[in-house]
């Protein structure tokens, strides 16, 4: 598999065709993978917003208080009034507002990002990157697309990129049924190819000023497997989540 970096992309603003801006600069194939950072995508679709747009309501100001109170990270209640109506459930509060979004993506203040803007506004994520994605594969020759963001996980230092919408795939490659080299059939094993590849084209696009929100993927072997569409765990599957519910901080 190749990845590299759409050259010369410019500043995206609102209403930028990125498709367009990606056509004019490669030369793509049918069963390449475009990977674009929704950094970009949320700026063409307008998702730049005035802090001063979130003026904080009592919960906003009772968060910020709990994050000023355990943390030094970001303790503005018009940031917080952001991020809550970006979320449908906040999973915890303080040191950090980790929150699920509307399209069942969760991660720390709901993926509402200050870098890449401009100072006093904040990039919401895309409201449908799935859909994002529908839009952008419908204008390009490639068959696939994944809108990434930068996140972080849980139990491990650092972020890296995973996949929050894609069209033209399935996230899950299913081994389920196929064999090891010992003959043993694999019984559990979804692997999140989506992730996989939002990851590795964030390795190329970086995460300052380098300019590269778009990677393709070229030659990657999807092989001969099940597909899985499943991505976003429901709380019902998900016990890490339930566990959460139950947490109370020792503060
Ligand atoms: P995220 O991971 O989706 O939150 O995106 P990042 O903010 O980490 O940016 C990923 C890459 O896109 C980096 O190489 C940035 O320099 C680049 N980038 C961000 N915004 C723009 C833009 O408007 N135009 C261009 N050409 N690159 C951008
Ligand atoms: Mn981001
Ligand atoms: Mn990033």
């Amino acid at each position: 598999m190749e990845l590299f970096a759409v050259p010369d992309l410019p500043e995206i603003r609102a209403g930028h065709d990125i498709a367009a801006l990606v056509r004019e600069r490669v030369d793509l194939r049918s069963d390449d993978v475009v990977c674009v950072a929704s950094t970009v995508v949320s700026k063409a679709e307008g998702r730049c917003v005035d802090l001063e747009d979130f003026p904080p309501g009592p919960r906003a100001r009772e968060v910020a208080g709990a994050l000023a109170d355990h943390t030094d990270g970001e303790t503005d209640p018009r940031f917080v009034q952001a991020v809550l109506e970006e979320s449908v459930e906040v999973l915890m509060e303080a040191p950090f507002l980790l929150t699920e979004t509307r399209f069942g993506h969760i991660t720390v203040n709901a993926g509402v990002d200050r870098s890449n803007v401009r100072d006093g506004d904040v990039l919401l994520l895309p409201k449908r990157p799935s859909e994002s994605a529908a839009r952008i594969r419908s204008a390009l020759p490639a068959d696939r697309v994944v809108v990434t963001d930068t996140s972080g996980r849980p139990f491990r230092h650092g972020q890296r990129g995973v996949a929050i919408g894609w069209a033209g795939l399935s996230p899950g490659r299913d081994w389920r049924g196929e064999p090891d080299r010992d003959g043993r059939e694999l019984t559990v094993t979804v692997e999140n190819v989506a992730d996989e590849l939002a990851a590795a084209a964030n390795l190329v696009a970086g995460e300052g000023d380098a300019g590269t929100p778009v990677v393709v993927a070229r030659d990657f072997e999807w092989g001969a497997h099940g597909e899985s569409d499943a991505h976003f765990r429901d709380v019902e599957s998900d016990f890490v989540r339930q566990a959460i519910r139950e947490w109370s901080p020792d503060w």
